[in-house]
This record gives C-alpha cells, sequence and structure tokens, in this order.
C-alpha cells in the first residue's frame, strides 16, 4: 500500500529532488500540491494549505518544502488535521516552533520526521563508522560555495530566519552531529553580515570538544570557481576526508568510497526512512544541527562587510 501524500512549496528542492523521488517511491504517490505558483504536471494544485486539508481528507502524509520561515503555519495545520509531516531542513525558523510542532504531533498521534539530506550522503555512514573508536585531535569543516550559483534570486535567504550561508552550513553540522561519537558545543563564532542583508554570507565557527579536540568550521557563500563541501578530520590512528557534501571518503589519502553525482540517492533515502517513521507510527526531530546554529547566532560576533548584489 502506498500513502498518498502532498508536497507543499513547489520551489527548486520540490521540482529536483521530491517530485522525481516521490514517482520512484513504492511507498508514496503524490497526490496534491501546494503551491500560489505553477505546480507539478498532471497533478491537482491548491493555493492553500487549507484548502488541500479540506478538500483532501484522503492524504495522509504532508511534505513541506517551503523555506523556514512560512513552515511553522502549514506544519501546524497539517498536524491538526491529523496528517503526518515530513519537514525540509531546517524543520523550522526557531528552535521553540519545532519543540511546539513535536509536542502538537505527539498530541495527535501523528508523525513528524525533521530530515537532514546531507545525512544521506554516500560516504556519511562509513565516516561515522571509521571515527566511531578513534581519538579525534582535530577536525575541520570546509563548506565554500558561491550563493549566485546555488541560490539565484532567492530572497528568502536574506530575510531575518532565512540563515543566509547556514542554509548550507546547517548541512554540514547535520554531517558533523551525525559523525562524531561525542557531541560537540560552539565556544565561539564570528559572522560577516553584508551591510545591506539581514543574514550572514559567511561564517567561522570554533567547536569545544569534551577531549579537547580542535574542532571548527569555515563557511563562506562568495567562493567562485571550484566549490568546497570537505570535512577533514586527524585522529590517533590516522586522517580522514569526507569531501564532496559526504559523497566521498578518503582515508590517509586513498579513496575508500566514491560516489559521482552529489545528492545522488539522498532524498530517495529520506522517503524510505518516512515509509519505516510512519509503519512504526514513529517521531523523529533530531535538532542537534539547528542548536549550533542558532547558538552561532546568540554567541557570534558580527563583521559587516561589502553589500551583496545579485
Ligand atoms: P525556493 O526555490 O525558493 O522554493 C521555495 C518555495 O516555497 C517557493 O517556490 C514558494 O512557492 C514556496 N513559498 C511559500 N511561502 C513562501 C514564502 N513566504 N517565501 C518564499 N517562498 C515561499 O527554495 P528551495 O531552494 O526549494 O528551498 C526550500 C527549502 O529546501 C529550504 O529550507 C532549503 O534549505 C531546502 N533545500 C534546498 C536545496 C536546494 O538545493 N535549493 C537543497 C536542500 C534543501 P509558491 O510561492 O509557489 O508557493
Amino acid at each position: 500500500m502506498a500513502w498518498k501524500i502532498a508536497l507543499a512549496g513547489i520551489g527548486k528542492i520540490a521540482r529536483d529532488q521530491h517530485v522525481p523521488s516521490i514517482a520512484a517511491s513504492r511507498d508514496f504517490d503524490l497526490a496534491a500540491t501546494v503551491t500560489r505558483h505553477e505546480g507539478v504536471d498532471g497533478v491537482e494544485n491548491h493555493a492553500d494549505i487549507e484548502a488541500m486539508l479540506a478538500a483532501r481528507p484522503d492524504i495522509e502524509v504532508v511534505s513541506l518544502c517551503l523555506p523556514p520561515v512560512p513552515r511553522f503555519e502549514y506544519a501546524a495545520a497539517a498536524i491538526k488535521a491529523g496528517r503526518h509531516v515530513m519537514l525540509e531542513k531546517p524543520p523550522g525558523a526557531t528552535l521553540a516552533e519545532c519543540h511546539a510542532l513535536e509536542a502538537m504531533a505527539r498530541n495527535a498521534g501523528v508523525s513528524i520526521y525533521a530530515t537532514w539530506h546531507s545525512r544521506e550522503a554516500a560516504s556519511v555512514e562509513a565516516a561515522r563508522n571509521w571515527l566511531a573508536d578513534k581519538r579525534l585531535k582535530s577536525l575541520k569543516i570546509t563548506w565554500l560555495e558561491d550563493v549566485r550559483r546555488w541560490h539565484p534570486g532567492q530572497e528568502w535567504i536574506w530575510e531575518p530566519g532565512g540563515l543566509g550561508v547556514f542554509d548550507p552550513g546547517i548541512n554540514a553540522l547535520s554531517i558533523l552531529t551525525r559523525i562524531l561519537p561525542t557531541p560537540v558545543h560552539l565556544a565561539g563564532a564570528t559572522l560577516k553580515f553584508p551591510e545591506n542583508r539581514q543574514t550572514p554570507i559567511a561564517a567561522d565557527l570554533a567547536f569545544r570538544h569534551p577531549d579537547g579536540a580542535e574542532v571548527s568550521a569555515v563557511f563562506d557563500w562568495r567562493k567562485e570557481g571550484d566549490q568546497f563541501w570537505n570535512i577533514e578530520a586527524e585522529t590517533d590512528r590516522g586522517t580522514m576526508e569526507l569531501s564532496d557534501g559526504g559523497a566521498n571518503l578518503s582515508i590517509d589519502g586513498a579513496m575508500v568510497e566514491a560516489s559521482d553525482v552529489a545528492l545522488e540517492g539522498e532524498y530517495p533515502n529520506l522517503y524510505m526512512r518516512m515509509a519505516e517513521i510512519l509503519r512504526t507510527g514513529g517521531i523523529d526531530m533530531d535538532l542537534s544541527p539547528m542548536v549550533h546554529v542558532a547558538d552561532a547566532f546568540l554567541l557570534g560576533k558580527r563583521e559587516i562587510v561589502a553589500p551583496f548584489h545579485e
């Protein structure tokens, strides 16, 4: 049996990943979309979430691909209407609203899943397994990309709650919180805000590790040319490099796990996991990547940098 699912927020990630992943899934049938603009060919569309929920009581699951700020109202409406909910990353605009959604889902007896697609990258589990029995000396995240290439025309990323460079940076933090055997917490940060924008274009983060390992991250949206999404770790028994956003893994300089295509398999895995959660009636709301982002905004020094224009 396949669950009927509705997809809300038909933008870049919905079209690139969610629609094809649902089409390829035996667990879900795309029964409706919710978007104020163009929907998906051949699929019933509603401009409004409440209208969709009222018109389609047969739809059991709602997957939300909106930007973080409008997501809460959609999720709350879906839960109130007794539907299971799947959330794009980050699961909300604030931690408190994510906790509220989880409590609402528990009370309503529905499932909720805060997805972290980068955790599904091909080599993340291998990196986690390799690190599991080693003593970490240092770990450095380098996430350098060109915002003009990856987010053309997306104004919401520059608005309050849009996260700026933490929109991709939280993907690195979702991997960090998955692969480290012991959790770290933020100890300091510098956030670089273009003088004409509300969210940072770059950030440097330093973390405290319980055994004193040096753990840091550099996020920068001003990188032209080659793009880097790497995590390098040094341990008492060798070094590891997780590259291409978690797709590839090298140990002591030798490639051990390799995947050609960025994002390949990530979204199909998220929908497989959602199906598992629905079968067991579970809730999966791991907010640990978002805690680091919230802490960076709480603790970070603010630097003003050159204005950003598209
Ligand atoms: P996008 O292209 O801007 O699409 C977002 C969609 O949400 C819009 O098409 C819009 O559709 C809808 N929406 C509803 N209310 C909105 C509002 N108040 N402001 C703006 N849009 C609103 O964004 P995206 O890149 O798909 O990203 C959406 C989410 O997916 C983000 O949380 C992002 O972090 C995550 N994500 C993106 C990527 C990526 O490669 N782009 C990768 C992984 C995850 P209507 O106006 O038609 O309703």
